[in-house]
């Protein structure tokens, strides 16, 4: 992928597509803002070599958005409000993947080692955090902060309304559609987020992974993205017609299509986002439970 240039803006890709655990890193020049440091290793030491980064700002708390933040820990890093608690302490980051239960326990211990040789996790204190609608002037480049909930609690997204740029985070209208499976994610966030990214006058939107970049209209993207939503429910409905356990949901890859390795990963995001339905459905009495098994009403 091409790095690519849109007035001060500079979206620097990251490896695979931005596949995880890369993504894409968006660069304001003279202001010297860096978001989500986690795309191409090199490309950002050269960054930080050749020019005068300032500061590092994320999306959200992610690892796959922060990765390469230990090339500028001397630098300001600011958050979204809400988003700052599991950069804090790393067990509040397990927590906050919902890896507390029982169930995860395994998963948990891999993920400690792995959150800190790979993803060069270390605890930090944000020096600022970020509200929905906080304007600011980066070197004469207007960017208006906002706070679009759902696939995380204090997920942002930026926007330049001079270069009608949209910075999406990690709404990144793949195929796969939104991931709302953490402690903190919700679904109803998740599509009135959505919903209030789409309707942005922007010409150029910009997500932190795969494709990454798009021009003009968005409609049937947005349309096919927000539709996941509904497809995993409606899938998940059609199989409660019989009761079936959490094991056996698990094992219908309703969210991941079919079983891939490493299994006990997949195992928990689809659990992870099965859940989130699960809950929306029983509040809206839709599914009922009785002992181990969900069933359609
Ligand atoms: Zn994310």
């Amino acid at each position: 992928m091409e790095e690519t240039k849109i007035g001060p803006v500079r979206m620097l890709p990251g490896p695979r597509k931005g596949k995880y655990p890369h993504c894409h890193s968006i660069y304001v020049e003279g202001a010297g803002v860096l978001i989500d440091p986690a795309s191409d290793r090199d490309r950002l030491i050269r960054l930080r070599n050749e020019e005068d980064v300032k500061m590092i700002w994320l999306s959200h708390w992610h690892e796959d958005h922060f990765m390469h933040w230990d090339l500028f820990a001397d630098l300001p890093l600011w958050i979204g409000r809400q988003d700052a608690p599991p950069l804090s302490d790393l067990e509040i980051l397990l927590d906050w993947y919902n890896m507390g239960q029982p169930e995860n326990r395994s998963l948990r211990d891999r993920w400690r080692p792995l959150m800190i040789d790979q993803f060069h996790f270390t605890p930090r204190t944000p020096d600022r955090l970020l509200d929905d609608g906080e304007i600011f002037e980066l070197s004469g480049v207007r960017m208006e902060v906002i706070h679009t909930p759902g696939h995380t609690p204090g997920h942002l997204s930026f926007w330049f309304p001079d270069e009608k740029i949209i910075f999406l985070g990690d709404y990144d209208l793949t195929w796969f559609g939104p991931w709302y499976g953490d402690l903190y994610s919700s679904i109803e966030q998740t599509l009135a987020s959505g919903e209030l990214l789409r309707n942005l006058p922007a010409d150029t939107w910009i997500a932190c992974h795969e494709t990454g970049i798009f021009y003009g209209d968005t409609e049937k993207l947005w349309d096919d993205y927000l539709a996941v939503v509904d497809r995993r429910e409606e899938k998940l409905m059609e199989f409660l017609k019989t009761p079936r356990t959490m094991d056996e949901i698990i094992h219908q890859w309703i969210v991941y299509g079919r079983a891939r390795e490493p299994m006990d990963f997949f195992i928990f995001g689809e659990r992870a986002i099965m859940e989130k339905h699960l809950e929306r459905l029983i509040t809206s009495s839709q599914v009922g439970r009785e002992k181990e098994r969900y069933y359609a009403i």
